[in-house]
């Protein structure tokens, strides 16, 4: 069973992060981007930074993932039409799909108030990775606060320890948004990480664990 969850979960990633190649061999990347993506050794912390296992045990975060529709870096916002830094990666999936814990953590808050929508941030080591635009809503209770999707059956409270690839919540339309999508932010040591850099290590690792699917 766990098995079979593994490889479909590195089925997903290896779509997923091929799609991400195909984004920047047709110039959906920006130039800086291309930069940072050739240099990912210098900008990438290693994973033992995180625990002493490697990339290949991290899960991809959303479930049904259909495209990259913005990546990290300088871009001209879509309002106001002036340069601004977009400090995740979007990706974009039915509303509803789920999204996954990233790295085994601790979920250090729970928030609906900001553009991010309604949101979960974990974190593991020195990392704290970020998921925003989720459905549901925060609640409080007399022992601490919590996100809840009651129809996605999803209950995260805030100071919970969760393990890699649990479902956290589903992508939704909260916050400054206009589409349904996963925006997905990584800070290293407080330093904003690009996602597609971890994926692309991630991808790295696990075709390596399974080197008969590439062929
Ligand atoms: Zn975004």
């Amino acid at each position: 069973m766990i098995n079979c969850l593994r490889l479909k979960q590195n089925r997903l990633i290896l779509l997923a992060v091929l799609v991400l190649f195909i984004c920047v061999g047709v110039g959906g990347f920006r130039q800086e981007q291309i930069q940072a993506l050739n240099a990912p050794e210098k900008l990438l912390p290693q994973p033992q930074e995180i625990a002493s296992t490697a990339w290949q045990h991290a899960s991809f975060p959303v479930e049904e993932f259909q495209s990259y529709t913005s990546p990290f870096g300088y871009r001209l916002s879509p309002v106001t039409g002036e340069k601004q830094f977009h400090n995740g990666l979007d990706l974009a999936a039915p509303l509803g799909s789920y999204v996954r814990n990233w790295w085994t953590g601790k979920v250090v808050k729970v928030s609906d108030d900001t553009a991010c929508g309604t949101s979960v941030i974990v974190e593991s080591g020195g990392w704290r990775h970020a998921y925003c635009h989720l459905e549901g809503h925060v609640e409080k209770a007399a022992n601490g606060r919590y996100m809840i999707d009651r129809s996605g059956g999803i209950q995260i409270w805030q100071g919970q320890d969760i393990p890699v690839g649990m479902r956290i919540g589903r992508v939704g339309m909260t916050g400054r948004t206009t589409g349904p999508h996963l925006h997905w932010t990584l800070k290293f040591n407080g330093n904003y990480v690009d996602p597609a850099l971890v994926l692309k290590e991630m991808f790295k690792k696990q075709a390596m664990l399974m080197p008969d699917k590439l062929s």
